[in-house]
């Protein structure tokens, strides 16, 4: 399998590379500005890209080739995201300027991969396409992260229809709905919060590792459960259950 995954330097994306490699898969990564760490940088299985998905001209000359090469990934993961707040307090302009950077990393960026990829994978007649939403999307968030919860309710929407109209073509798209998981991006709710206070709704005393997200989308990409096309994979320590 050759996988392309957005936000490969930290965090979840991280893990779901160390898990593609460990497994002998062909991984490209991607990253706004991070190294990538060494181990993948070292592995002659993973080629690294810097993209700024904030910035629509940067993805289309870094991003966009990938899917027009001759070998292409047939399964992409769009896993960059990012967490930021704005008070509903803010003048319209702050807000707004939120609001719009949010939906364009979130949701408009991997939005315009997919569509790359699927009309790659429409001719090859297989893809996988596996987006990393969150629990926001389905539980909502704070206020001040309406616009984070907007973004991944849509990635979800944007998800099941690809889900309904692409399965004659061999391709199958599924959402991971993570809750809290122990990366950088939880790290300041984990730093005002305390980790104990953060797992008290949930089945488990400890927050949920990024490597479990990783061994999900290795077993999704793996074609074993094509027709769990569509579903989303709650995976939160039991903390709020669909
Ligand atoms: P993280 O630790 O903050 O890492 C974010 C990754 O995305 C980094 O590789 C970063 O690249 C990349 N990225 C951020 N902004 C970007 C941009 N503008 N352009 C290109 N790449 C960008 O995040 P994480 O916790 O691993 O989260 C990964 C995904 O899981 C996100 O979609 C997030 O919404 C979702 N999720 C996370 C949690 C959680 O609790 N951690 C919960 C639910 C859902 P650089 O290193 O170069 O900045």
């Amino acid at each position: 399998m050759y996988v392309l995954v957005t936000g490969a330097s930290r965090g979840i994306g991280k893990s779901i590379v160390q898990k593609l490699l460990a497994d002998e898969h062909k991984v490209i990564g991607t990253a706004r500005s991070s190294e990538f760490p060494k181990e993948f940088q070292e592995n002659k299985n993973f080629e690294g890209l810097h993209a700024d998905l904030a910035v629509p001209h940067s993805i289309k000359s870094e991003l966009k080739p990938i899917f027009e090469q001759s070998e292409a990934p047939n399964v992409l993961v769009n896993n960059a995201g990012i967490f930021d707040d704005c008070d509903f307090d803010e003048d319209d302009k702050a807000w707004l300027a939120n609001f719009d950077k949010t939906l364009q990393v979130n949701l408009r960026a991997p939005a315009l991969l997919s569509k790359w990829a699927l009309n790659r994978w429409k001719k090859e007649g297989e893809g996988f396409l596996i987006n990393i939403s969150s629990r926001a999307a389905y539980r909502g968030d704070t206020q001040e992260y309406a616009s984070y919860a907007a973004s991944k309710g849509g990635l979800v929407a944007f998800t099941k229809s690809i889900a309904r109209d692409f399965g004659e073509f061999g391709i199958s798209a599924y959402s991971i709905a993570p809750g809290f998981i122990k990366t950088d991006m939880a790290m300041e709710s984990i730093d005002i919060y305390g980790e104990d206070y953060l797992t008290e709704g949930m089945a488990f005393d400890e927050i949920t590792s990024p490597e479990e997200v990783g061994e999900l989308v290795a077993f999704l990409a793996s074609g074993k459960v094509p027709h769990m096309t569509g579903a989303t994979f709650h995976i939160n320590g039991g903390s709020y259950m669909i």
